[in-house]
């Protein structure tokens, strides 16, 4: 048998290894960045165009390289910052693998020019897809400058899976924000398509955080300070009273490298305790100093998460130091830092009210069994086929077709009815004239003509505003109540761009939204359905939602549709008035789709005569 195992060209093993490391354009950015700082560059530089899908530039004005050195730097596991295994233990720089450039290299169209500061010339190297295409001597600035062009030229796989510019633009954001939280000695400048989002000036921690967030950020904060012969903790925690809706600014440094851990952000929630109201995050910025054999980084190789040696520890110096600042700031009564987290039982609360056990109905609840179920579903379980009865039973339900235009397609989960334990017989389920009954503020009852439905009111009014929004997104009509004194909106760079790019949707939705400044935007128009007092709180959790899922498969419009109806829909545990109800199901049966929420939940379910009788039967 002939040998079949030979190694893989060096362009196709950097082509994987791109594959872990440079996952989206906010990954170059990371790997460009941190180079520059590690090359000892006090001014950084970063341009992107298109969300870097068209260009990504970082310029420094740090060591480097000789010609040689420019060309080695995009081989595999090329590096100047490590030499033997024992360095991984003393690691002072952010890269180590020298992975990053010859990844990049291998996905995308890279320039680089670069000149060590005692030198007269410099290098202008071209590689494409791991290729040299040009080496030469070039006149240039001392520094380096990379140009990353065509990222994922080769691979259209990664190219098509990047997230709109919007997504792309706040995942770039943040990577830059991270690493500028961990240099504040060093100035960093910012463009986006020619637009100058930061410049961030040489400076002290809580000016660079204030500079990045905004000055009305300054007073909000209070500093943390804790030395004990294990860790150090240094940072800025939000006063409580400043807490937002959104989870935005928060941020855990560990060796002056940003990680994830819900561990630490848990000891942190745990800190402000009976402080914050429900659904309302603090921000935080805090460093983690640690003796590095306490710690292990070398897990993945653009991972954030990290190993702690002792993770308890640290959770319960955080949490206490986190406490002892809040009380020094006369923000909290004084606090026994003694307490060990694990055994703390929450005391009772005297004046709190004990609620006696309640039952409530489990709305897919089928009381007929099997024998009902299926009957006539799969008769039913498409819209068209319904309509198509409906229409030949004239009367039966009134539904305003000429609304109807041909790009209006709503694009949902209805789900297959067959597999669900709802009553959608096809009979007809419209309500007769009253009377109908809120029960347990949650549910309404009615009776048909053909015996009774019980409607969750949450999700029929959820299905109700989802159609209105669609309709008003669709014929570019909004409704919109004005605001007799505007609101001020303050949002991160982030935010801002994600705004930016859905306004024009948001208008038709009835948010009156006006730039007012950099980062700050005036509200003069909202919803009618939202409450004045709730604005603020309503868009930051639209834009909250956005940034949580990027991954819009219906489109944007179709999203925010769904998240505004899920945000202002009446809530189970609202009561309702009786005009409000014979509202909501008069809506409900004017919709496209009455009998499922946009996302997929039953409306409704029908409980028929006969098979009342049937219960009945001995
Ligand atoms: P790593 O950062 O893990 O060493 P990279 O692939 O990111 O690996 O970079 C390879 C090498 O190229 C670095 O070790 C460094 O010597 C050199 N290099 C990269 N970027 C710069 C820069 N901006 N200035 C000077 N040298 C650089
Ligand atoms: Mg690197």
């Amino acid at each position: 048998m002939p040998d079949i195992i030979h190694l893989l060209p060096d362009s196709v093993a950097n082509q994987i290894a791109a594959g872990e490391v440079i996952q989206r354009p906010a990954s170059v950015i990371k790997e460009l960045v941190e180079n520059a700082v590690d090359a000892g560059a006090d001014d950084i530089v970063v341009i992107i165009k298109d969300a870097g899908k068209t260009l990504i530039q970082v310029t420094d004005n740090g060591k480097g390289m000789s010609p040689t050195d420019a060309r080695m730097s995009f081989e595999r596991h090329a590096t100047s910052k490590i030499n033997v295994a024992d360095d991984l233990l003393r690691l002072k720089t952010k890269g180590f693998r020298g992975e990053a450039l010859a990844s990049i290299a291998a996905i995308a169209h890279v320039e680089l020019k670069t000149k060590p500061e005692n030198e007269s010339i410099g290098t202008h190297l071209i590689i494409e897809g791991s290729e040299v295409k040009k080496q030469e001597p070039t006149a240039c600035a001392s520094g380096t400058s990379f140009f990353v062009k065509n990222l994922f030229f080769n691979v259209p796989v990664r190219r098509n899976f990047l997230k709109s510019d919007a997504v792309e633009t706040s995942h770039i954001v943040e990577e830059f924000q991270r690493i500028a939280l961990t240099h504040a000695d060093i100035k960093f400048t910012f463009l986006n398509n020619g637009n100058e989002v930061f410049k961030l000036e040489k400076s002290n921690l809580r000016q660079r955080i204030v500079n990045m967030f905004g000055k009305s950020l300054n007073d909000k904060l209070v500093p943390l300070e804790e030395d004990t012969d294990y860790l150090k903790v240094q940072g800025f925690i939000s006063k409580p009273e400043f807490a937002r809706k959104t989870r935005g600014e928060q941020y855990f440094f560990v060796n002056n490298r940003y990680i994830k851990s819900a561990y630490l952000h848990h000891a942190l929630i745990k800190a402000y305790e009976n402080l914050l109201p429900a659904e309302m995050y603090p921000s935080y910025f805090i460093y983690l100093t640690l003796p590095s054999q306490a710690i292990d980084i070398n897990i993945h190789p653009t991972k954030t998460e990290i190993k702690f040696e002792d993770d308890k520890t640290i959770y319960a110096i955080l949490r206490s130091t986190v406490k002892r600042s809040l009380g020094m700031y006369n923000i909290a009564p004084t606090i026994d830092f003694e307490t060990e987290p694990s055994v703390e039982i929450p005391p009772l609360n005297p004046g709190a009210v004990v609620k006696p056990p309640s039952i409530t109905l489990k709305p897919g609840y089928n009381p007929f069994g099997e024998t009902y179920k299926s009957k006539d579903l799969s008769q039913y379980n498409n819209w068209d086929q319904w309509q198509k009865t409906e229409k030949e039973e004239p009367g039966s339900r009134t539904l305003d077709l000429s609304t109807k235009t041909g790009q209006e397609t709503t694009h949902e989960e209805i789900p297959n009815t067959e597999n669900q334990e709802v009553l959608f017989t096809g009979v007809n389920t419209e309500p007769e004239k009253g009377p109908f009954y809120q029960i347990h503020k949650r549910y309404i009852i009615s009776q048909i003509k053909t015996g009774f439905i019980i409607l969750d009111q949450n999700n029929a009014h959820e299905r109700v505003l989802y159609e209105k929004y669609r309709k008003q997104l669709a014929h570019r009509k909004s409704y919109s109540q004005k605001l007799l004194f505007p609101e001020l909106l303050k949002l991160t760079p982030a935010e801002t761009d994600l705004i930016q790019s859905i306004i024009p949707d948001l208008h038709f939705l009835g948010f009156e939204i006006e730039a007012m400044g950099k980062y700050s935007f005036s509200v003069n128009g909202i919803p009618p359905e939202i409450k004045e007092s709730d604005t603020q709180n309503s868009i930051e959790k639209l834009l909250e939602e956005l940034k949580m899922q990027g991954d819009w498969k219906n489109g944007i419009q179709d999203f925010l549709a769904k998240a505004l109806a899920k945000n202002t829909a009446v809530k189970s545990g609202e009561s309702m008035g009786e005009t409000e109800i014979n509202q909501l199901i008069n809506d409900l049966f004017n919709c496209e789709q009455p009998y499922y929420s946009p996302s997929g939940k039953p409306t409704l379910i029908t409980f028929t005569l006969e098979d009342m009788a049937k219960r009945f039967k001995k």
